[in-house]
């Protein structure tokens, strides 16, 4: 089975970029990276120490409903790539740590109960292909499992 790793929406960025509001309807916080620990999520690149990046609070689901959580994230301040996943392997992002909270949903964006788990670094590929074998399962959701912010998205293909 392939798996397919992205990141926050072009046009969710974009938007930041331009001096739009976070999901919480507040501008953009901004910082300049220390290089210890700051994940883009756009690019799913690590900003590096001394580059610009913004602090937003953000919902990674269509819908506001009860199970669209939503957390503080970092972006890069000056537009970036969106990640492109063509080898279909851990983004850098997700090779930050040791460990992440690793979760299944279902298509109408509820969590499958039972999915959750705080998996090893280098177990996440293998845990999200036996989660997929769970046909109600439609995306998973990667968290930092100290923080848990959102990180990435892994979906079928
Ligand atoms: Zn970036």
């Amino acid at each position: 089975m392939m798996l397919t790793f992205t990141g926050m929406k072009s046009t969710d960025a974009e938007k930041l970029w331009n001096g739009g509001q976070d999901s919480h309807g507040n501008p953009a916080e901004k910082a300049i990276s220390d290089g210890k620990g700051n994940p883009c999520r756009h690019c799913l690149e690590m900003i590096k120490e001394g580059e610009a990046f913004l602090i937003v609070s953000h919902r990674p689901f269509a819908a506001k409903h009860a199970y669209a959580e939503q957390g503080p994230i970092f972006v890069h301040a000056e537009p970036c790539i969106a990640y492109d996943d063509f080898n279909h392997e851990l983004p850098s992002v997700l090779q930050d740590s040791p460990h992440y909270l690793v979760r299944g949903y279902s298509g109408d964006e509820r969590i499958v109960y039972g999915t959750g788990g705080v998996v090893d670094q280098q177990a996440i590929i293998d845990r999200a292909k036996s989660l997929f074998e769970n046909p109600s399962i439609a995306f998973i959701d990667i968290r930092s499992a100290q923080n848990n912010c959102w990180q990435a998205r892994i979906q079928r293909g």
